[in-house]
Formats: structure tokens, sequence, C-alpha cells
């Protein structure tokens, strides 16, 4: 088969990025101004690792500072390269602007196979690189606040966290360096299952919209509905998990590093999920059938197709063949902007990733107010009857100033927040609150206009729209 040349994943993004900007009305130069990076630091750094030196190069990149601090997540992988951290900075923006958190957009990327390391050379090596990045500003509370991404998770949040802290002992909002942490390092309830949940809410919204699933060609809700999953990482397991369990939906199909299983009876994602902790991959899960060319699977017959690991899976070399009428791309970017163009015409409804894996960032934001606030959530209402402690009502009326109209993402956090609700349930409804609103917003444009006819383009109208504003109000 010759090899499709397909645009690079930055490019990628461009392009669907011009698409919505052809649709509106911005002066040129601010369409240009959005849609480049600011600026990518690139570093080269060495750590002695088994009696030898050995030379990582890691990436931040900073797309847009309308607003700060820039967030996104870092990823641990071989593929990393510049293009990749733009891009998905570049998306950062857009997706936080759709879901209202007061962000700018950035990514970074450490070019290394996280594997091959034993935890105690990773947090070596993860403490030297959030040293170089903090030392340059690139990671801390009111600039740059990194979070989780593939091959990075918890452990790797409390090592950055503790390192800025190290290096900043009079910060007191330190914590607020980055997001994603473990509960006992300053995290928040639910921030670790929060983008898996965020698709589980984006597809109950979708499906509580019974004119946008007629135009998928489908009717009916979740239940019952036939799911592959690609990728059963963080956010696929947890999005097939969720689906399964409560939404009553039939996850029939799995794509791992090392194939895929199918089983049209439907496959227990909890099993799976044991079975790769055990054996390292699906292959030999007892309850389906194995195949060893995973991405075959992704054009299996099935209701919704959930893309959740890399980038450009969906591409012009499978892209007509793929069945699924409904694709939620839980991953960045798993749709190139040529397969974009090849189900568009195709009919199939896409719910574009800066809406779809929201969840995390959102999440992350309610982790950074908690840090910001320095008081427990769930605590503070008790405080504030028990004790009338000054201290902490100033506190709280400092952050209502503070995050003015942020407040709007989430007009059911704000209420609960400041009534002192559980954090587990602030951070649930506040999410669920989160993606409702935001689908409105997008569905709203998909609808309304008739020169858009998908969701991605609607979602970078509205997202694209509100970043001009930011730029109209304060200036370049
Ligand atoms: N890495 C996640 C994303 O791509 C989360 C980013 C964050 O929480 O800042 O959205």
């Amino acid at each position: 088969m010759t090899a499709i040349k397909e645009p690079s994943f930055r490019e990628s993004v461009d392009l669907m990025f011009n698409r919505a900007a052809a649709l509106m009305d911005l002066p040129p130069g601010l369409e240009e101004k959005i849609r480049v990076c600011n600026a990518t630091y690139t570093v080269r750094f060495g750590v002695r690792l088994r009696g030898q030196i050995h030379t990582f190069t890691g990436y931040r990149s900073v797309h847009s500072e309308h607003m700060e601090p820039v967030k996104g997540g870092i990823r641990y992988a071989m593929a990393v390269n510049q293009d990749e951290v733009e891009a998905l900075a570049a998306l950062m923006t857009y997706k936080c602007a759709l879901v209202e958190a007061p962000f700018g957009g950035s990514k970074g990327g450490l070019r290394i196979d996280p594997r091959k390391y034993e935890e105690h050379e990773l947090e070596q090596i993860t403490r030297r690189f959030a040293y170089e990045l903090a030392k340059r500003d690139l990671i801390n509370p009111s600039q740059n606040v990194p979070a989780p991404d593939m091959g990075t998770g918890e452990r790797e949040m409390a090592w950055m966290a503790d390192q800025y802290a190290r290096m900043n002992t009079t910060d007191i909002n330190a914590r607020a360096c980055v997001t994603g942490k473990p509960l006992n390092a300053g995290g928040i309830s639910g921030r670790v299952e929060a983008t898996g949940r965020g698709i589980q809410y984006a597809l109950r919204e979708f499906f509580r919209h019974p004119e946008d699933v007629k135009k998928a060609g489908m009717s009916g809700s979740l239940d019952g509905k036939r799911v592959i999953v690609q990728g059963l990482g963080n956010v696929g397991y947890h999005a097939a998990k969720f689906l399964s369990e409560e939404d009553g939906s039939l996850v029939v199909g799995i794509i791992e590093r090392d194939g895929a299983i199918y089983n049209p009876e439907g496959i227990d994602v909890e099993a799976v999920h044991q079975w790769i902790v055990k054996h390292g991959g699906v292959n030999g899960y007892p309850d389906a059938t194995h195949t060893a060319e995973g991405t075959a699977v992704l054009e299996e017959e099935c209701d919704i197709l959930i893309p959740a690991a890399l980038e450009g899976v969906i591409n012009l070399s499978n892209a007509e063949r793929i069945k699924a009428p409904l694709i939620i791309e839980a991953a960045n970017g798993p749709v190139t902007a040529g397969a974009d163009e090849v189900l568009r015409k195709k009919g199939t409804v896409i719910i574009p990733d800066m809406y779809a894996n929201a969840g995390g960032v959102t999440v992350s934001y309610f982790e950074w107010v908690k840090n910001l606030s320095h008081i427990r959530f769930g605590r503070m209402q008790r405080r504030q009857e028990e004790a009338r402690h000054e201290l902490i009502v100033k506190e709280l009326e400092r952050l209502d100033r503070y995050l003015g109209d942020a407040w709007s993402m989430s007009p059911d956090f704000k209420a609960k927040y400041l009534k002192g609700a559980d954090e587990l349930e602030l951070v649930r409804s506040g999410l669920d609150d989160t993606m409702r609103i935001a689908y409105q917003a997008m569905s709203e444009v998909w609808h309304d206009r008739d020169d858009v006819d998908d969701l991605r383009t609607a979602a970078y109208i509205v997202s694209i729209d509100r970043v001009a504003k930011s730029y109209r109000a304060k200036g370049l």
C-alpha cells in the first residue's frame, strides 16, 4: 500500500482552525495571532543513571496567553516532538475557552519511554525536567500549570510539585503549580477519573438532544449502544467502565498496543483492565476473540467509537471504512483533517476532542482553585458557622472576586462551593454542569448556522470567538 501524505498534527489542527475562522468575521491579523503558538521551549538535559549520562529532550509550548496561567499536560512518550506539543498546546487553548476554564493553552512533553526506567530513575529524570521548566516560569501557579497526560500521572505530578516547592520555599501558593496531584499532596477527589467521566457526561448530554442523535442516524439513549474503545489507558478505561457499568452501553471491542479483543455480547471492562495490569496486554484474555492487527477493529460495526489513545489513528488510510455513525474523540487529535473531511461527507457525527476530553482540565481547574483557597473543600461552611473565622470568610470573598466571570462555567459549582459541599459531589456536579453548558454552546452554533455542518467547526467558532473577545478586551 502506498503511504498517503497527510499534514502534520499541528498543520491538521491549523486546517481545522482555518475552516472555522473562514466562517467568522475576525480581523485577519487577530486570526493569525490566535492560531500561532507564542513560544516553544526546548530543553536537553543530562541525568546520570546506571553509571552513565543519559540525555533527554523535553518541550513546553505556550500557545496562547490571553489568560494566565496557561494550562496543559506533560506527556512522556518516545514520539514527543515540537510539532506535537504545539498542536496539543493549541488544542488546550480552544478546550479551555470552550469549557470556560480561565486558562490559556500550553503543553509539554519529554521524549522518553517511561517503561524502560525504574521508579527512582523516573523520579530523578522528572525532578530534573521540572527544575528546568520551573526555573523559566514554565511551572508556576500563576504562569504555567502542568498536569498529567499520556505516560504521566499523579506520581509524576507529586514530584514536579515538590520540586517547584523546594525551589520556591516562600511561595504560599506552591501547591497550585501543578494539577493532577495525589489527594495527600494537594490533589482533588475525582481528578484521576475526570477525563473518562467527562466522556460519559458528554455522551449523556448528546443523547439528551434527540435531533442530534438523529443526525448520527441513531435514536434512544446510551442504553444498549455498542461501543468500541481504542486505548484502555486512564481515559479509555474510565470512559468504557462508566458507560458499561452505569449507562447500559455494551463495550464490544477494545483495542490495545498488542492487538484487539472483540465480543459482540459485550466485554467486562474491569476484568480486561485487571488482565492488562497482570499480563501487560489484552492477548490471551479468555472471554473475547483476539485480533493481532488491532487497528482493524476500528472498522468494526458499532454505534460509538471512542479513540482514546494517540493522535492520527483515524486517517486517510482508514476513514472511508469506519462504520461507526458516532465518534467521540477521547484522545487529542485522533482524527486527521483529511479523515475529518471524509467522515463529514459520510455523515459521521464527531464529538470533537476539545469538548469531549475537557473533563480533565475542568477538574484541574477545581483543584487549582482548591489549592489557591487553602481551605479543604466541604469544610468552609462548617468552619464559617462554627468559628466565624474571619480569615476564611475573607479568603472566600477574595477568591470569589478573583474568579469573577470564570464562575460562569458552572453556576452549580459556585453554589455548591460556597455552600461547602462534599468534595467528590462538588467535583462531579461541577463537571457535569460544565459539560452540559459547553455542549449547548457548541450545538447551538451547529443548529443555528446553515454554514456549519459539524460539531468540530461549531466548537472552534465558540472557542475562537471567546479568545478573540479576550484579546479585544485586554489588548494583545
Ligand atoms: N492532559 C489533559 C488534556 O489534554 C489535562 C490537562 C490539564 O488538566 O491541564 O486536556
